[in-house]
């Protein structure tokens, strides 16, 4: 696992503040998308074109173009979209990226939330193939706001009925998989979305393989309570 992904900073709680509202300029947050695309697939964590990563600008948010390899990205290429209108608005030299449906919907719906990574990393696309949730295997998973990840259901890439789908698997999450496809993780700013991707391909290889081994025990609802409630005071707070 590539150095750089793994010391990204860590969430100090679930609990995603609402404002976030970091101090980046949107130059800055241009560039951190860049840095984090080409961590993505240095890392191995997504290859090739695949994946896509945004982040809340104000009214709008800040996507990657669709089909350009991240090593040739420069800032100004990232398009800006509009979370205002129904309907497509955007600005740039290139198209936004193909799943412009689901980074809008989740960033409208979820104030919460500032920052969406989708991947189509391995272990998380496996368990997408068997059209497989995450249980409660390991305490991690409640950093995903509840006691599972959810796998939507199959629609076709880029679709509004994708975007649908997306939404119904993150009800009270800020993950989930996408059936033959990929992983979504957000979070509250790009690199706690990129933290958070991370996290949840090591879960998805962690279930995995312990669903090879054989037996599992699942974590009780009243485990994950527990862990949910040591999370808010989980590390250091601000003072
Ligand atoms: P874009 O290149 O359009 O972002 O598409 C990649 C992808 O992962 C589609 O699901
Ligand atoms: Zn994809």
């Amino acid at each position: 696992m590539n150095r750089e992904i793994e010391s990204i900073d860590c969430p100090t709680s679930v609990e995603i503040p609402v404002t976030d509202k970091t101090s980046m300029t949107e130059n800055q947050k241009r560039e951190r998308i860049i840095e984090l695309c080409l961590q993505m697939n240095s890392s191995g964590l997504n290859q090739g074109t695949s994946g896509n990563i945004s982040a809340r600008h104000k009214a709008s948010m800040l996507i990657t173009p669709s089909g350009i390899a991240y090593e040739r990205l420069l800032p100004d290429d990232i398009a800006r979209v509009s979370l205002e209108h129904a309907d497509l608005r955007w600005e740039g030299p290139f198209k936004p990226s193909s799943e412009w449906h689901f980074h809008k919907a989740i960033l409208r719906e979820k104030p919460e939330i500032d920052a969406v990574v989708h991947t189509h990393s391995t272990f998380a696309t496996v368990l997408s193939i068997s059209r497989s949730s995450i249980p409660a295997c390991h305490y991690m998973i409640a950093a995903f706001g509840g006691n599972s990840v959810r796998c939507a259901d199959y629609q076709t890439f880029g679709s509004p009925e994708l975007s649908e789908a997306v939404l119904q698997a993150m009800q009270g999450r800020s993950a989930c998989l996408l059936a033959n496809h990929g992983m979504i993780a957000a979070g509250k700013d790009l690199n706690n979305a990129m933290w958070a991707a991370v996290e949840l391909e090591t879960l998805a290889k962690q279930f995995y393989y312990a669903r090879l081994a054989g037996t599992m025990t699942l974590l009780s609802d009243d485990e994950m309570s527990e862990v949910m409630d040591k999370f808010r005071d989980y590390g250091q707070k601000e003072r």
